[in-house]
Order: structure tokens, then sequence, then C-alpha cells
């Protein structure tokens, strides 16, 4: 019989780019993931500086995964007209799945910030999270409480993390792409011909409907 297993993978994707697609993949790959849910955030709670509109931001998503089986894209968040909790994200989604184990895809930054996320600690009863490394991000600069959450939870092997339904942090260091949304607007704003970080797909939608060329 088939696992009942789901990635989750949530961001504001402004823009979606080769480090979500390609980290998420390789992730997957190494825990035989199939399916992954990409949620974009309609109000992402810790960002203030989004630039493409929500509608924007999930037609690129959509462009992901008709070009990747792996994902398949889950619009919820827009439908909810307040900040998109990961929380309340997860209580839909096993609703939805009760039977699924729900593994949360974070970068390492992420996790750096992960005790400000809203009702944190209750996030870890519906789901394992699934922790990729990123470049300038490194998980000595966590602080206390993500310490002692990492000491409670933390496995270090993949059929330890799969023996349980929920509950479990685990850190895959074998991903390292050096490339950020930040970076990208940046680099349109300027003008930039050599976007090598986005899918072609994505910098055709991207100069097709004009986004990030005079964010500044
Ligand atoms: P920005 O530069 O605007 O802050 P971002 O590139 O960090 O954006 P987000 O949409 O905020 O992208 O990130 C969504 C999720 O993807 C987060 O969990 C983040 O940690 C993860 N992520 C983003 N970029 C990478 C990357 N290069 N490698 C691994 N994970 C990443």
């Amino acid at each position: 019989m088939k696992k009942r297993e789901i990635g989750i993978f949530g961001g504001t994707f402004d823009p979606i780019h080769n480090g979500h697609i390609h980290s998420v993949i390789a992730t997957a790959n190494h825990l035989a993931i199939e399916e992954v849910l990409l949620l974009p955030a309609h109000i992402p709670p810790h960002k203030n500086n989004v630039i493409a509109d929500s509608k924007h931001r999930l037609a690129m998503a959509k462009l992901v995964c008709q070009h990747h089986p792996l994902f398949t894209c889950d619009d919820r968040e827009l439908q909810r007209n307040r900040p998109s909790y990961t929380i309340d994200t997860l209580n839909e989604i096993k609703a939805t799945y009760p039977l699924h184990t729900l593994y949360l895809f974070i970068g390492m930054d992420s996790l750096l910030s992960f005790t400000r996320w809203h009702r944190w600690q209750d996030i870890l009863t519906h789901c394992h999270i699934v922790v990729s490394r990123r470049p300038n991000y490194c998980i000595n600069q966590i602080n206390d409480e993500t310490q002692e959450l990492l000491v409670k939870h933390q496995v270090k092997t993949v059929a330890t993390l799969k023996s349980h339904r929920a509950g479990k942090i685990y850190l895959y260091d074998q991903t390292n792409f050096a490339i950020s949304s930040t970076n990208i607007r940046d680099q349109l704003n300027e003008k930039a011909n050599r976007l090598s970080d986005l899918p072609s797909y994505i910098t055709h939608y991207i100069k097709e409907h004009q986004l990030y060329y005079s964010n500044k």
C-alpha cells in the first residue's frame, strides 16, 4: 500500500525561484515523499514589503506545478483574508488529510526565526519539520528556545523520522542554493539580463506582467 505522506511548502514566493524548487525536490527525493503542496502566502505575517499581488504569486506557483509533478498548488491561504499563519494552514490540511503524515518543509532562515511564528509551540503536534540548509544562515545562530526545541525533537535519521507520525525535526544539509527572492527582485529592478536563478517560464511570466521592474 502507498504511504500516506505529504510535504507542505509555504512562502511568499515573491517570486518563486530555483532555490525554492530544487531544495524541495532534493529534500523530497531524500525522504521519498511523492507529493508536496505549494502554498503561496496571501498576507505573510512577517513581511511588510511584498511586491507582487497574491494572484501573480499564485500564478507563478501554478506554473511550477505544471513543470514539476511533485508539486500541487494549494491556494487555501488566498481564501483567508487575514495573516497567513502556518498553524491555521496545518489545521485545515490535517482536517482534509487526517490519516497522512505531514512534513513541513522550511529553510534554515525560517528555523532561526521559528519562535516568532504564531503559536509555534503547536506546530509540531500536526507535522514533522524538515529544514533545508541555506547559505548565510547557520544552525549556530539559533536562539535558546529553538535550541531547546531541537534537543527535544531533533532526529538524525530518516528511519527515525518516519517511525513517528509527527513531532520531529530533521535537518537536511545536502542542499545549498545561494538564491533569494530579494536578490532576484534587485536584479530585475536593475534590469539585469542574467536571471539564471529563475526557471525560464517564471522569467517569462515576470516580463509579460512587468513585475518587479521598479520596486525601489
Ligand atoms: P525573500 O528574499 O523575499 O525574503 P525568500 O527567498 O527567503 O524571500 P520565501 O518565499 O520567503 O523566499 O521563502 C519560503 C520558504 O522557502 C522559507 O521556508 C525559506 O526558508 C525557504 N527558502 C527560500 N529560499 C531558499 C533557498 N535558497 N534554499 C532553501 N530554502 C529556501
